[in-house]
């Protein structure tokens, strides 16, 4: 594929010029929020709010249409870590705290990047956007 549909690379290896998968490898760099096995999170490069960063998949998925039953673990995993990593990231805690989790999917869902991700929006209002 280009980067925004099939899949021609084999399952769980980078697609080519995908930016998130040179950022998973380590080929541009980011800074890290948190890293294990099968997921990386970073902040944004261009951050809407006090508090944003990224929770993506190692292995490229391009975006939620791609998902299916055994992406079950995975998703769980993704979202169980944003709540954890904005509280260490400096989001107050909930209910007078919290923070925003979103994922854009497809050109009319304001995705830019065709590398499933989450974004995490935290902290201090006003937000730049949002
Ligand atoms: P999308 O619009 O696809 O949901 O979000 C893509 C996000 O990736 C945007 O918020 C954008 O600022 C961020 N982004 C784009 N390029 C880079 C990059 O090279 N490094 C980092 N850390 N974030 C990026
Ligand atoms: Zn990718």
């Amino acid at each position: 594929m280009n980067s925004t549909g099939s899949h021609t690379h084999a399952p769980g290896t980078a697609a080519d010029n995908c930016l998130f998968c040179k950022i998973a490898i380590g080929k541009i760099p980011s800074r890290k929020v948190y890293e294990d096995g099968e997921l990386l999170a970073f902040h944004d490069i261009s951050p809407w709010a006090p508090v944003h960063f990224l929770i993506i998949p190692k292995a490229h998925i391009a975006s939620m249409a791609q998902l299916g039953p055994e992406h079950q673990s995975l998703l769980g995993r993704m979202m169980l870590l944003a709540p954890r990593l904005a509280l260490e990231q400096g989001c107050r805690p909930y209910p007078d705290g919290g923070y925003r989790i979103v994922t854009n999917t497809g050109a009319e869902g304001g995705q830019e990047v065709h590398h499933l991700h989450i974004h995490v929006m935290g902290g201090p209002r006003p937000w730049l956007r949002g």
